[in-house]
């Protein structure tokens, strides 16, 4: 042994479980000649290296930049150790002792290993819908409970055939454990359900199931957090049929691509979202659509600028296609459930929820433990992150670490979320886990499952809550329910005001903790003087906010009943702007009510959401009158709008004081003056930004504050975040959007977390 020698321990913490760490581990060991193993730890790996120093340290980077694709450090501390002998290099048997943090990963698509044998008829699994390995295939939609090993996932009543076990006990092997690893011998089979005539067939299933598809027939196809609707995206008829059937209305639908070429022909594709949408992660990507005519069904998106794709991420998917080429490479998918409930996960609930509506079900036998929906993420365009819209499958429960935040005494916690769009997120340290999307609580089965999803994440990532964060708003759900298991288990609740807590979600990924300024714009929001807030400008300071400006607040006639109805907004603007009514409503004794309302004040809510001046301007410019879904019409207005082309010149200067209401009631004029209302919504658009652009640097200049975050769900709108961020930025701000969770609701557990971890009352 010569004295140039070193020995060294890392500990690395992330995503490196189950993802085929140890075997990599073990192969650039090898190849460089080092001695030393390396072993799971529960919540970290361990690998102690003997050897040259540079020769570790090349080791030691090429594991940080060759990492299997699902793998991701996220720390890593080095410690020197005292020489001894050592022959060659091992994988340890996992230690179960420092079991205080455990780590679960995601949900990955078919790696293209995978995919190869998938397709190679020399391999035993030739066509085995269910195969996997550990850099791909299920994860936390199969796990039930800690540490990650079969007999804790819904493989466990698989037992595995000699073939496969030789591969999941070889340390060297692409399968070495390989939890949800399966043959056609040993593993779940794949059935096509006949709703018809009820019963399941298990012989050549999946090319009925093209056949079927192809005739223009309604499939449920079972994925990986749950069932999608499928049909051919390019038939009228069976898209309409679909519509009809799931009872949805003008919502868009999303389609799977059988490859990313027929992906490119539908949208326009910068580099950072093909990024995304080819990742292990394999979200639904929003991004601009082509001109489409003839290619796919004018009913998979009315009137909209965008169309969400995605690529298959099953080998299931991939044995359709194949299945269904060359006659159709484009599918509508769509998830197998009413909006904003949770997905339909199990076969047997399959068969009863989706009667009616499916006309076959393409199920498996491999049990789903979590429905987990598709993400979405809006494409910003060329030299952006794509934005996320909604968090899930692929991405949760990815850890998201406090950076540079102070640390309160007990840091294990559980934020509840709002109520639409809700997520949890429970908190151990510095590490927030956020579930995914759980929809909207007012459903009850989504209210169920937000129950559950609490309990269950509790128990996986084995959190104790010594505090329960909320939204400030007493009639959310969330809140209720919050309450109820704070008294349960006496811990102290702390309230968080909704959009402190949207702002600070956006900074908290950025691993800002000083002073920041952030502009949230939203549907609504409680506020701490009880009225709706949605338009803010805050100053954040940690566990503190101060409102600094703010929308000129609209008065709704019929609270609530607003948020559907367009025209109400509307009125809301007109009438406080002194401008008149008539005309606006059709229906004359309506509109009398309405003025009446309006005057009398009675059941009259008063808002300062921006979420509400869009469904205005919509209203104003005839462009959609109710709102089906959440942001229906402002969707629709950003449509228009990026129709017309971005706008150069305003004719009137910007609302520094955040009061749009006078422009926003000459629009009425100014379209019955003739004027093109694509042109007016574009204008409107740039209108708001430059408003919110120059009342910011207005704050930034008188606080000396020059970190600006943007947040609330008003920033799921591209033209606003970009020209807002473009705006900000040439003043000299540092302009922070959100990456990592959506600017939605769905974000909300993430800022809770971050506000009561500064909080020190409590
Ligand atoms: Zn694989
Ligand atoms: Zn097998
Ligand atoms: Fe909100």
């Amino acid at each position: 042994m010569t004295c140039s020698l070193v020995h060294r321990r890392w500990q690395l913490e992330g995503q490196l479980q189950g993802v085929g760490f140890r075997p990599f581990v073990y192969r650039v060991a090898r190849e460089l000649g080092i001695c030393g193993f390396v072993r799971n730890d529960c919540s970290s790996v361990t690998i102690e290296a003997q050897g040259e120093p540079d020769l570790l340290e090349q080791f030691i980077m090429r594991i940080c930049r060759e990492l299997p694709p699902a793998g991701r450090i996220m720390h890593i501390s080095r410690e020197e150790l005292p020489l001894v002998e050592l022959s060659g290099f091992e994988i340890r048997a996992s230690r179960g002792d420092s079991r205080r943090r455990p780590v679960v990963t995601v949900d990955t698509a078919v790696c293209d290993d995978c995919l190869r044998e998938l397709f190679d008829a020399s391999d035993f699994r030739y066509r085995y819908p269910l195969i996997n390995c550990t850099n791909c295939g299920p994860r936390y939609s199969i796990i039930r409970a800690m540490p990650y090993d079969r007999i804790n996932t819904t493989m466990r009543h698989f037992q595995l055939c000699e073939k496969c076990h030789q591969q999941y006990a070889n340390p060297i092997d692409r399968r070495f454990h390989a939890q949800p690893v399966a043959c056609h011998t040993c593993g779940p089979r794949v059935g096509l359900h006949d709703m018809a005539g009820g019963d399941i067939c298990w012989d050549s299933a999946i090319s009925a199931a093209a056949r079927l598809l192809g005739d223009g027939r309604i499939i449920a196809i079972k994925g990986i957090g749950g069932f999608h609707l499928a049909c051919r995206a390019d038939d009228e008829q069976a898209v309409t049929t679909l519509r009809a059937r799931k009872a949805r209305d003008a919502k868009p639908f999303a389609l799977m691509c059988a490859n990313i070429d027929v992906a490119r022909r539908l949208v326009h594709l910068g580099a950072e979202a093909q990024r995304e949408l080819t990742s292990p992660a394999a979200p639904i990507l929003l991004a601009r659509k082509r001109a489409l005519a003839g290619i796919i069904a004018p009913s998979v998106a009315m009137g909209n600028h965008s169309l969400g794709v995605m690529l298959p991420y099953t080998p299931l998917h991939h044995l359709l296609f194949a299945e269904l080429a060359p006659r159709v490479d484009l599918l509508v998918m769509t998830s197998a459930n009413l909006t904003d409930e949770p997905l339909v996960k199990d076969n047997d609930e399959a068969v009863a929820r989706l009667k009616g509506i499916a006309d076959a079900i393409l199920l498996h036998e491999r049990d789903i433990e979590r429905s987990i929906d598709d993400s979405v993420l809006l494409d910003m365009g060329a030299g952006r992150r794509p934005l996320p819209i909604r968090r899930a499958r692929g991405y949760v429960p990815g850890i998201i670490r406090l950076i540079n935040h102070p640390r309160r005494k007990h840091t294990e916690g559980l934020c509840v979320g709002g109520e639409l769009k809700n997520s949890i997120a429970v908190v151990r340290d510095d590490e927030v886990i956020l579930s995914h999307h759980l929809g909207d609580l007012k459903h009850a089965l989504a209210y169920e499952y937000f129950r559950k999803a609490i309990e269950d994440m509790c128990r996986l990532f084995e959190v104790r809550p010594a505090w329960i964060a909320h939204d400030l708003h007493p009639a959310y759900l969330s809140t209720q329910w919050a309450r109820e298991l704070a008294a349960k288990l006496d811990v102290p609740l702390i309230g968080v005001q909704h959009h402190h807590a949207h702002a600070a979600a956006v900074l908290a990924e950025h691993g800002i903790a000083e002073t920041a300024l952030a502009i949230v714009c939203d549907g609504v929001g409680y506020g701490t003087d009880g009225t709706a807030w949605g338009g803010e400008l805050l100053l954040v300071n940690g566990a503190s906010f101060a409102r600094l400006a703010h929308l000129r607040p609209i008065p709704l006639a019929g609270g609530d009943a607003a948020a559907r109805d367009t025209r109400r907004c509307a009125a809301g603007v007109l009438w406080e702007s002194g401008a008149s009514l008539d005309g606006l409503l059709d229906d004359r004794p309506e509109q009398a009510m309405l003025s009446a309302m309006l005057e009398r004040g009675t059941n009259v809510v008063r808002s300062s959401a921006a979420g509400r001046l869009f469904d205005a301007v919509a209203a104003i410019l005839g462009v959609c009158m109710t709102n089906t879904h959440e942001a229906q019409a402002a969707m629709a207005l950003e449509s228009l709008a990026s129709s017309a082309g971005p706008v150069k010149q305003l004719r009137i200067p910007p609302a520094k004081d955040l009061d749009l209401l006078p422009y926003i009631a000459a629009l009425r004029e100014r379209r019955a003056r003739g004027e093109e209302v694509a042109q007016l919504a574009a204008e409107f658009h740039e209108y708001f930004a430059r408003s919110w652009a120059a009342a910011t640097i207005d704050a930034a200049h008188a606080t000396g504050v020059k970190i600006v975050g943007l947040s609330g769900g008003v920033f799921c709108n591209e033209i606003v975040t970009r020209r807002i961020a473009e705006l900000l930025d040439l003043a000299g701000l540092r302009v922070l959007r959100h990456e990592v969770v959506p600017p939605n609701d769905g974000g909300l557990s993430l800022g809770q977390a971050a506000i009561a971890l500064a909080r020190e009352d409590v």
